[in-house]
């Protein structure tokens, strides 16, 4: 493996969209998570609408239906994911209050002061942060909440190949501190934040795609789109068993001031 791999931008996105409409997560994150940063959140009970934007195939969104009473509605890019999200949601009984469409979190179709709380696991890193912040601002109440997770760097300074490999990704991570100083001059509180722990990475997202990895091979022999994506998958996970101590996923949350 070498960091001469292709960016994930490079993919045809219907194979990535495949790929991914295979596991339950398509960024990491896990239930408990989900769980610890709703626990942040003050007056859930009272709350109606919740959004939960770049919502995959639903893995964090179902936790948000189990822990609260709202109505959620979902919105991710690609129809696959929202097609398998439709059809979770039916089968766990929950079609009567959550939602998934298709959507582009750079144009919302959502209406100002619309939600109570707007979601987003592994996903603002598509409009990047500072603007998704800013601009979601104005579907919440005044007083919501937003929850986000976010690639951060957790020193000041790391190895060569891992800053590489990110800043061609995602020039946009940055430190915790910075990333609060943002949330802050965005017009939020700054209510928590709390670092992703290791097995949002391991179990819930790398090792699922052991089975997925497979099952490509199985249906794409000789495909060097297929076989390229796999390669990187593996290299993403490299990266994260070595370099770990230096970046990860945190969750962020904020209050509408
Ligand atoms: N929240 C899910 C998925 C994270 S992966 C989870 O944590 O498991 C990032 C998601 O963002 C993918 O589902 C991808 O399809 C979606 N996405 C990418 N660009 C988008 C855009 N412009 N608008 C909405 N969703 C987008």
């Amino acid at each position: 493996m070498s960091n001469d791999t292709k960016s994930i931008h490079e993919f045809d996105f219907s194979l990535i969209c495949e790929y991914f409409s295979y596991t339950q997560r398509q960024g990491p994150g896990s239930p408990e998570s989900t769980k610890r940063a709703l626990d942040f959140i003050d007056n859930l009970a009272s709350f109606t609408k919740i959004a939960d934007i770049g919502c995959g195939t639903g893995g964090q969104t179902m936790t948000l239906a189990k822990h609260t009473t709202a109505q959620i509605l979902a919105i991710d890019l690609f129809p696959v994911f929202i097609e398998k999200f439709n059809t979770n949601a039916k089968t766990l009984g929950l079609g009567n209050r959550v939602k998934g469409v298709v959507g582009d979190m750079k144009e919302l179709p959502f209406r100002e002061e619309e939600f109570d709380l707007i979601w987003s696991e592994g996903a603002i890193y598509n409009i990047g942060f500072r603007k998704g912040i800013s601009e979601w601002r104005r579907y919440l109440k005044k007083g919501g909440y937003l929850a986000i997770t976010e690639a951060t760097w957790f020193t000041e300074e790391r190895p060569d190949e891992i800053h590489q490999f990110w800043t061609r990704d995602y020039p946009e991570i940055d430190t915790i501190p910075t990333k609060l100083a943002q949330l802050q001059s965005a017009g939020y509180k700054a209510v928590a934040c709390f670092v992703l722990p290791d097995e949002c990475w391991t179990k819930h997202f790398f090792e699922p795609q052991d089975d997925v990895q497979l099952k490509f091979l199985e249906k794409y022999p000789n495909n060097p789109s297929a076989s390229d994506l796999i390669d990187n998958m593996k290299y993403e996970r490299y990266l994260y068993s070595k370099y770990s101590m230096y970046y990860g996923y945190t969750f962020f949350i904020g209050k509408k001031l």
